[in-house]
């Protein structure tokens, strides 16, 4: 197997191929074999295990999934990668590559279609560029038993942020919806090149199998932590009753009320629970 995080061995690789780096796509490429090899170690992924990767680049990841995983199908954006990945990669008989763009795909369709008896995960080092569209397609598709990414350190934090703390935000409460964050550690810049301007960090989310709360419609959940979020420094019910202009300030006080809430209560000390409870109230009102 090509080692292709050594640099003396990536350097002419890309080189014989003429491959330049795109900065528009993402295009940070591990060089510290470590990294790929304990981010396919802490994702699970066993011989029982269907891998989504995204964006294998020139295989480092990949070549690591493929060692465990019943079968790898990596998403690649870029078609001048192809035959970089045949020679790195190509050896791997349980591996499909999909040339396209991943924000394109119907992702329950492509894991029921490649996966069938299969335990379904995703896995990826994220082009940082789409890191929130591609988790929120990755939680929503509602199909993956967890999913593990390499993505900035401050987006991590904010993923597995408390509430009431700095990081704590409408993104920490929509991946907390739908999984259970457990930050894994961190990776430096001088283990890609190019160097990203940013730390990054690992960080692997379970996806719930039930939700210990009851949210009574999906979307108005939604609305409703984004209205919360939406003025930090002001009260709650400035925020809700902007989100939903029909409640009036003095409907978004009433729901306040209704929930057991004081009335001074900020929407960035809520948890899940109380988000639930709040927006079922809204619900109500709005029928
Ligand atoms: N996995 C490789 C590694 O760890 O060295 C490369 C990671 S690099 C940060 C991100 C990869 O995602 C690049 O190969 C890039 O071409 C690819 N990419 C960017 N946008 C994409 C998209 N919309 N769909 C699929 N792949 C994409």
């Amino acid at each position: 197997m090509i080692n292709v995080c050594d640099i003396q061995v990536m350097k002419p690789l890309l080189a014989e191929h003429g491959f330049h780096f795109s900065k528009a796509k993402g295009q940070n490429f591990l060089i510290a074999s470590w990294v790929p090899e304990q981010i396919a170690l802490d994702s699970g992924v066993d011989e029982n295990t269907g891998v989504l990767e995204i964006g294998p680049g020139i295989g480092p990841l990949t070549q690591q999934l493929c060692l465990r995983a019943g079968k790898v199908c990596a998403v690649e954006l870029d078609n001048r990668l192809k035959p970089i990945l045949a020679q790195t990669v190509g050896e791997f008989e349980n591996l499909e590559i999909l040339w396209d763009d991943v924000l394109k795909l119907d992702i329950p369709a492509l894991v029921k279609e490649k996966f069938d008896g299969l335990r379904p995960a995703a896995c990826a080092n994220l082009p940082y560029y789409i890191t929130s569209p591609i988790l929120s397609a990755l939680l929503e598709a509602e199909c993956f038993d967890q999913v593990t990414v390499m993505v900035q350190k401050e987006v991590a934090q904010r993923i597995a942020a408390a509430p009431g703390t700095a990081d704590y935000s409408a993104f920490t409460v929509f991946c907390q919806y739908y999984a259970e964050p457990e930050l894994l550690f961190d990776v430096p810049a001088h283990c890609f090149l190019p160097q990203p301007k940013v730390t990054s960090a690992v960080i692997t989310l379970r996806v719930r199998k039930e939700r210990p709360w009851n949210v009574e419609d999906q979307n108005i959940f939604f609305r409703t932590v984004r209205a919360s979020f939406a003025m930090r420094r002001k009260k709650l019910s400035n925020g809700l009753a902007s989100g939903f202009p029909q409640l009036g300030k003095e409907g978004a006080a009433e729901v306040i009320a209704a929930c057991g809430f004081d009335e001074n209560v900020r929407g960035e000390t809520l948890g899940i629970p109380e988000f639930a409870k709040l927006s079922n109230e809204i619900a109500k009102r709005l029928k």
